[in-house]
């Protein structure tokens, strides 16, 4: 099968952690990957954003990442790809002509989502959707956060998701929350909504032993160490979780926050400094241990090392990091939002607390460092085991892409 995955923002060999690379580049790199391991043959059109990146780059054998200029090649604010949208349309019809066409079309966030419809209309291929985030659940969750980077094209956003949902073959929802919000929010029909979650890729996600990881990144054994990984904006909800941490170090001295995320060198200095300067306010800055963003692969050793995985966000449309810090054994507080409602659902695998409450951040960490890493181990692999592997993602992706391509009725067009 000829697969065409459409990333506008979010290239998939970028390396996550910082800005708006993150949740998106990984799961349409896993995606790529594991379809070509299936063998398909598999292109990702993304805007070629760094300019001293090749236009043509494999991901895997079979997969190839295709950077197509849209703009000029540099930074864009992932806010503003409207303003490229249609030399990125163009860029992409123009691939699809000279590739010799696709049997199917999978795209990844709303801009993209209109570049497949046009190709549908084009060419007839059948689209998949996958929308990683929703502009009216993530306006109604994060109205409180004041934002620095200008207003969110909201309106055009709903418009566009709205006509996505009625108009692709098939949409791809992650968690149960997910597939209520594309239902209740865009009339999305439950027919064509398929609820396939993501699974973690069990070479890279392995269990290492906590005192190895710990050696291998100078973390003393025998202290408690709560781990933060991902992007640092504000709605990943870090403040809380340093107010959470300041209880929990009332009670452990010697207890330390592992941050990994906000980029390396001079950026991470502009993205970490709002953490740091709290952390600083609270008296707790010499037990906040910075590591900047670290390559997916090497993601596992942190999980590893650290006794339970804090995801304190506000608006969490999968939350990626609840599932592999489970995948090395690591149980996880989260907050009670989207789909970390879900995959955390079980206290054999962590704890969920009300969003936006430090004092319950607090509590629901003392609870699971109370209670012991080793408490949570097995009951967090076998969790991931029985609902989030790679292997099922595939089926469950692969069989959504057959149908598609089998029940496509052109009138919808
Ligand atoms: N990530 C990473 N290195 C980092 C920080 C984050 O590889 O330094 C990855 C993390 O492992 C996860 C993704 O970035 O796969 C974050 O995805 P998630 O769904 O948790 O959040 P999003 O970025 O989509 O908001």
């Amino acid at each position: 099968m000829r697969v065409l995955l459409i990333s506008d923002h979010a290239d998939p060999l970028a390396s996550p952690g910082s800005g708006f690379q993150g949740g998106q580049n990984v799961y349409v790199r896993q995606l790529a990957a594991a379809l070509a391991g299936h063998g398909c043959t598999v292109d990702v059109a993304t805007r070629w954003e760094a300019p001293h990146l090749p236009r043509r780059e494999q991901i895997a054998p079979g997969a190839q990442v295709i950077r197509l200029r849209a703009g000029t090649p540099g930074p864009l604010p992932r806010d503003r790809f409207g303003e490229v949208l249609t030399d990125f349309a163009e860029g992409a019809d123009s691939l699809y002509r000279r590739s010799g066409g696709y049997d199917v079309v999978h795209s990844h966030y709303w801009y993209s989502g209109q570049v497949a419809l046009r190709l549908a209309q084009h060419h007839k291929v059948p689209v998949v959707h996958t929308y990683h985030s929703l502009g009216a659940a993530r306006r109604a969750a994060l109205a409180h956060i004041p934002r620095a980077a200008g207003p969110e094209p909201f309106s055009a956003r709903d418009a566009a998701e709205r006509r996505i949902a009625r108009r692709a073959d098939a949409l791809v929802v992650s968690c149960p929350s997910e597939a209520h919000d594309v239902e209740h929010l865009l009339g999305a029909p439950a027919l064509r909504t398929h609820l396939v979650p993501p699974g973690t890729d069990g070479t890279a996600l392995q269990p290492i032993p906590q005192h190895a990881a710990r050696d291998a990144l100078g973390i003393p054994s025998g202290i408690p160490v709560i781990l933060y990984l991902g992007r640092l904006e504000p709605r990943k909800g870090w403040q809380d979780l340093v107010d959470a941490f300041v209880r929990v170090h009332e009670r452990h001295p010697r207890a330390r926050l592992l941050v990994v995320g906000g980029g390396t060198g001079a950026t991470a200095d502009d993205e970490t400094r709002p953490l740091t300067d709290l952390a600083q306010e609270h008296d707790v800055r010499s037990s906040v241990d910075l590591r900047g963003s670290v390559a997916h692969d090497k993601t596992a050793l942190y999980y590893s090392a650290a006794d339970v995985t804090a995801v304190p966000s506000h608006y969490e449309p999968f939350g990626l990091v609840a599932v592999e810090s489970m995948a090395c054994g690591t149980p996880v507080v989260a907050t009670r939002v989207g789909g970390l409602a879900w995959t955390v659902g079980s206290p054999d695998v962590g704890a969920l607390v009300p969003v936006r409450d430090a004092a319950a951040l607090g509590s629901g960490l003392l609870s699971v460092l109370r209670m012991g890493r080793d408490h949570f181990h097995r009951p967090c692999l076998d969790h991931v085991a029985a609902h989030f592997t790679a292997a099922a993602w595939m089926k469950g992706i692969l069989d959504v892409y057959r149908a598609a391509a089998r029940e496509r009725s052109p009138i919808d067009k």
